[in-house]
C-alpha cells in the first residue's frame, strides 16, 4: 500500500492500534544463572542476589533472582528467528506495519524509550511469555530527524503458571529522514553537500560540564568528593557514599576494549558505515561508549589497546574517539 494520501495512511496504520502483533512469544530458555551473569557483568552490576547462590540464599529473596530490567529479554527472539516467512511475507503484524510505513517513505525508525514495571522477581526456572499489542500510534510530528509517528507497543509478560509478572511499553518512531539524497540532475554540476551533522547528545545540568570538556580538548572524568570514586556518566551523587559534591579528573587517554559491536544498519546521517561502537576501559577504571576508528573493523579484538583521539565529527561538533594504540 504505497503513495496513500496522508488521510488513507493514517486510518490504514490507526486500524493496527489494539491488534496483537501476532502469537505469543514464548521464552526459548527459562530464566538461568548463565543469562543472568552475562548480563550483570556486561552492565558491571555486582549485587549478590544475582551472583551469589550463597548469599542470595540468605538474603530476603530466599535465593537467586533475576534482575528486574532483564524482563524482556527472556523473550527475545534474537536476530537468529527471521522476521518474514520464507516466502517474503511479514511473520507478524509488527513486520507488516513496519512495511506500511516504509512504502509511505518513512523509512526511518529509531528506538525513543521504554518503560518497564515489574510485579515480581523472576528466579530461575520460570519460562515467560509476551503477548504484544499496538498500545497507540501518534499524530504525525515533526522532530530534527523529520516527520515521524511515535508507535508504542505494550508487551505483558506471563510465567508458566500464565501469571503476570511484569510489563513494558516500548515506544519507535518511523519517520521519513529529512536529509533525502538530492537528485542529480543531468547537465547540472551538483555541488557536493555539506557532510549533515549528528545528533546532538541531550544535555542537562548534570552532563554539560562534560561535554565542555570534551570541547576544550578534555576527556574528564567525575570523582566524589567524599570518597575519591570515579565515576561515568556524569551523574548528581557518588554511588558508593551518596556524597554529592564532586569535582573530576583528566583521563590519560589510555584504555583497552571492553565491548563492541559493529553497525552496519539503519544509517543514519552524519556517520561513515560500518562503525565500530565500542565500550572503552579506561585506565583510571571507568568505562564509556564511544567509536574506534582508523581501524579494520576484522581487527578489531576484545581487550586491544586503545588511545584517545578527539575528532571532528562533522562542522562543529567534536567527540572523544579512539584509535589502536601504536
Ligand atoms: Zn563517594
Amino acid at each position: 500500500m504505497a503513495g496513500l494520501s496522508r488521510e488513507e495512511f493514517e486510518a490504514a496504520i490507526q486500524a493496527y492500534v489494539g491488534q496483537e502483533i501476532g502469537p505469543r512469544w514464548v521464552a526459548k530458555d527459562t530464566v538461568n544463572e548463565a543469562m543472568i551473569r552475562h548480563y550483570c557483568a556486561a552492565v558491571g552490576d555486582e549485587n549478590p542476589a544475582y551472583l551469589d547462590a550463597e548469599a542470595a540464599a540468605a538474603s530476603v529473596h530466599g535465593g537467586l533472582v533475576a534482575p528486574p530490567t532483564m524482563l524482556d529479554s527472556w523473550t527475545m527472539p534474537g536476530m537468529d528467528a527471521g522476521w518474514v516467512h520464507a516466502d517474503g511475507e511479514p511473520q507478524d503484524k509488527q513486520v507488516e506495519l513496519h512495511r506500511l510505513f516504509d512504502a509511505n517513505g518513512y523509512t526511518g525508525v529509531v528506538g525513543t524509550n521504554q518503560e518497564q514495571v515489574y510485579h515480581r522477581y523472576l528466579r530461575p526456572g520460570d519460562r515467560l511469555s509476551a503477548l504484544i499489542v499496538f498500545d497507540s500510534i501518534s499524530e504525525q510530528k515533526a522532530t530534527p530527524l523529520g516527520l515521524g509517528y511515535f508507535i508504542t507497543t505494550r508487551y505483558t509478560f506471563f510465567d508458566q503458571n500464565q501469571d503476570e509478572v511484569g510489563s513494558m511499553s516500548f515506544r519507535v518512531m518511523k519517520y521519513k529522514p529529512a536529509q533525502e539524497p538530492k537528485p542529480v540532475t543531468e547537465g547540472a554540476v551538483a555541488a557536493a553537500p555539506a557532510k549533515p551533522q549528528r545528533i546532538r547528545p541531550p544535555m542537562g545540568h548534570d552532563n554539560a560540564w562534560w561535554w565542555e570538556a570534551v570541547k576544550a580538548g578534555e576527556l574528564r572524568i567525575q570523582r566524589c568528593k567524599s570518597c575519591q570514586t570515579l565515576r561515568h556518566p556524569p551523574r548528581p551523587m557518588c554511588g558508593e557514599c551518596r556524597s554529592m559534591e564532586w569535582d573530576s579528573v583528566v583521563a590519560s587517554g589510555r584504555g583497552s576494549l571492553h565491548s563492541h559491536t559493529i553497525l552496519h544498519h539503519p544509517k543514519f546521517p552524519g556517520f561513515d558505515y560500518p562503525v565500530i561502537c565500542a565500550l572503552v576501559d579506561l585506565e583510571e577504571g571507568t568505562r564509556l561508549v564511544s567509536n574506534v576508528i582508523d581501524c579494520d573493523p576484522e581487527a578489531v579484538e576484545i581487550g586491544m589497546p586503545l588511545e584517545l583521539t578527539f575528532e571532528k565529527v562533522d562542522d562543529e561538533m567534536i567527540l572523544p574517539l579512539f584509535r589502536p594504540a601504536k
